[in-house]
């Protein structure tokens, strides 16, 4: 699935490709992709309409167009979004829909394409800026990167929470666009049980651990994601955070601190890795 490096990946690609251009069509395939719009009103909203910024919020994209509406898209399990040049071979199975992007100056014409598997990913138009904070505060708390998430943030969070410190940094309202695979290389990074009560971390631990958030993302971001399934950048190739992971993933393999076996157990209905050696506290 997923999380904000990779979306952040594919932003990062797509924005000087699509900022500036005016989407000539939108096409969709599948019209459970644009729930709770029907396929005609999605399209009618989109046409003719200019992306003026491609941003990201958590793990959506946030499309800010003129006239004041965004196009928020969530690729969920397996979606991607890639950018196809007019004269590029369509993928064959899974497009959910495009935006045809009229060529410009410099910039040939294609499609932002929407490819996803199992189908479980979004897009939706909100109508203005308002609703848009609205939308998105409803879901997400503090970006990792912005100045409101610290360690005071954080252990403000924890507080009364009986649930185990992992499903807490799970919970996109406390963090925003952290998933399974960031949660385990954080914890990790700060020497904490994934399966520790999240009342019972200290101070010093939340501020080390909003820290050890912030450079597991960051270390994935420069490793433009990881590629653990189906996740491909924007233009179709696989990311490398993969083959950093500390503890994700690396069941009986060597811890990199200590050298024991790297566990796998289950917190919070996701498959978790962890050190027992290095991870007490
Ligand atoms: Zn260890």
């Amino acid at each position: 699935m997923p999380e904000l490096p990779e979306v952040e990946t594919i932003r990062r690609q797509l924005a000087p490709i699509a900022e500036g251009r005016a989407i000539e069509a939108a096409e969709v395939n599948d019209d459970r992709w644009v729930l709770p719009h029907t396929v005609d009103e999605f399209e009618n909203l989109l046409a003719g309409r200019r992306i003026l910024k491609l941003g990201r919020r958590g793990k959506y994209f946030v499309l800010a167009l003129d006239g004041g509406s965004a196009l928020v898209m969530h690729l969920r399990m397996t979606g991607n979004l890639l950018f196809l040049p007019d004269d590029a071979e369509p993928p064959s199975a899974h497009l959910r829909g495009q935006l045809w992007l009229s060529g410009d100056q410099g910039r040939a014409a294609g499609s932002l394409a929407f490819v996803d598997p199992r189908r479980f990913g979004t897009a939706e138009v909100i109508a203005t800026q308002e609703a848009l904070n609205e939308y998105l505060d409803a879901r997400l708390g503090p970006e990792p990167f912005d100045a409101s998430f610290d360690g005071p943030s954080l252990h403000q969070h924890t507080r009364g929470r009986k649930s185990p410190v992992k499903a807490v940094l799970l919970d996109q309202r406390v963090v925003a666009g952290v998933g399974n695979i960031y949660a385990d290389e954080a914890l990790y990074r700060a020497g904490i049980a994934p399966h520790k009560r999240a009342a019972r971390l200290t101070r010093a631990q939340c501020e080390l651990l909003a820290e050890t958030i912030r450079d597991a993302l960051a270390a994935g971001i420069d490793a433009k994601g990881a590629s653990i399934d189906d996740f491909r950048d924007a233009y179709g190739v696989k990311g490398s955070f993969q083959d950093q992971f500390l503890v994700h993933r690396r069941e009986g393999l060597d811890c990199p601190g200590c050298g024991a076996a790297v566990v796998k157990t289950r917190v919070a209905g996701r498959g978790t890795y962890f050190c027992r050696a290095c991870q007490k506290n």
